[in-house]
């Protein structure tokens, strides 16, 4: 099958930015994620497809060499071999795609910088961060807002993110001349080599300051606080991960911010114990009840509710209530009743009378299922009388 443009891939123009692409990326990656889509083959060639277009186009050598000789130019033997298009980071092909996970999509998840050497001048991206939510099955069962705060790297007030003091403009880096990189010749066992660094003065960015900004020393970040209201969809579980975009730390040198990743816990709750969307509850009655039939008092997410217990319930009886668990989507999974009967404890000699009489007039009609146990007993132990 031929192979669908990178640009197509990730739904971008060909002229996209940077950024439009890191964007892109992100969306689409969570999309066919192999955690959001369990088992679906689909998705996963989709998310390898993303991937892919996604290691070429981030990359503006790949990305440059892509543009011009379209796939040829990664094939095997290509016209773009290793080597062939300076510095070091190897076109080895797109190996190792059978080993992603969510991992590969936080990239530098928690550790910020997701810097390669060998780019060019280019936007720094802010760390993503992590905020850990507890949530009851409630919220959950429902879904629910929630109002979180905490600390990041925002913007500087003071000069926005530029780094340069209000007043005072971005000049070209003079070190590196705007490229954002350092070249360097070593001279090796193969031949004279240019390592490719990141300019130490500029970040990589190409430009510093004409003046640094005075409250964050030319970084463009400085420390905040912010409340953000989350919406909770219905339905997530423990484990569950839900993404804010931009919701990370800000880039440095007027980057672009990272993005938050909230984990959600979901409480143990005190009735209700959950199997995916049903929820189950084990509900005691009286031994009377069981015999003669009767109504119980059930609990559910929606409030009490009364059910019928028909004569002769047995221990163990389960009722399940359609409609009465977690929703997701449009729909809602079930509650779960199991019958626990409770035999009477600590009866007095009166009561223990009455039952006595009450037992010599049951027969084998009100007892099948002992009678017939008694049954299979005999058969099963008659050799050995
Ligand atoms: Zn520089
Ligand atoms: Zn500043």
């Amino acid at each position: 099958m031929a192979k669908r443009d990178y640009y197509e891939i990730l739904g971008i123009p060909k002229n996209a930015s940077e950024q439009d692409i890191k964007k892109a990326y992100r969306t689409m990656a969570k999309k066919y994620h192999p955690d959001m889509n369990k088992d679906n083959k689909e998705a996963e060639a989709k998310f390898k497809e993303v991937q892919e277009a996604n290691e070429v186009l981030s990359d503006p050598q790949k990305r440059a060499a892509y543009d011009q000789y379209g796939h040829a130019a990664f094939e095997q033997g290509g016209g773009f071999g290793q080597g062939g298009f300076g510095g070091f980071e190897g076109f080895g092909g797109f190996g190792g795609f059978e080993d992603i996970d969510l991992g590969d999509i936080l990239g530098g998840m928690f550790g910020g910088g997701r810097s390669r050497a060998n780019r060019g001048p280019r936007v720094k991206e802010g760390a993503d961060l992590r905020y850990n939510l507890t949530l009851t099955l409630e919220e959950v069962a429902f879904g629910t807002e929630k109002e979180i705060k905490y600390k990041r790297k925002g913007k500087c007030k003071t000069c926005h993110g530029s780094g340069a003091e209000p007043g005072h403009s971005m000049k070209t880096c003079d070190k590196c001349h705007g490229s954002g990189q350092i070249r360097t010749q070593q001279r090796s066992i193969f031949g004279i080599q240019t390592v490719v660094h990141e300019c130490d003065k500029c970040h990589g960015t190409g430009k510093v300051p004409e003046k640094e900004c005075h409250t964050c020393h030319g970084s463009g970040v400085e420390k905040e606080t912010v409340t953000k209201k989350i919406r909770i969809q219905s339905g997530l579980e423990t484990g569950d991960r839900v993404r804010v975009t931009d919701g990370g730390d800000a880039g440095e040198n007027d980057g672009v911010y990272g993005d938050l990743y909230i984990f959600i816990t979901v409480k143990e709750h005190e009735i209700f114990k959950r199997n995916g969307y049903d929820i189950y509850c084990e509900v005691p009655i009286g031994m009377t009840t069981a015999i003669l039939g009767g109504e119980a008092e059930i609990p559910t997410l929606d409030g009490k509710m009364k059910i019928k217990i028909p004569e002769g319930t047995q221990n163990g009886k389960i009722f399940r209530l359609k409609e009465k668990g977690i929703t997701y989507r449009d729909r809602r999974g079930s509650e779960i009743i199991e019958i626990k009967i409770e035999t009477p404890a600590n009866l007095t000699e009166k009561q223990k009378k009455i039952l006595k009489e009450f037992d010599e007039s049951l027969g084998k009609k009100n007892y099948k299922e002992s009678h017939s146990f008694i049954d299979k007993m005999k058969k099963f132990f008659k050799g050995e009388e």
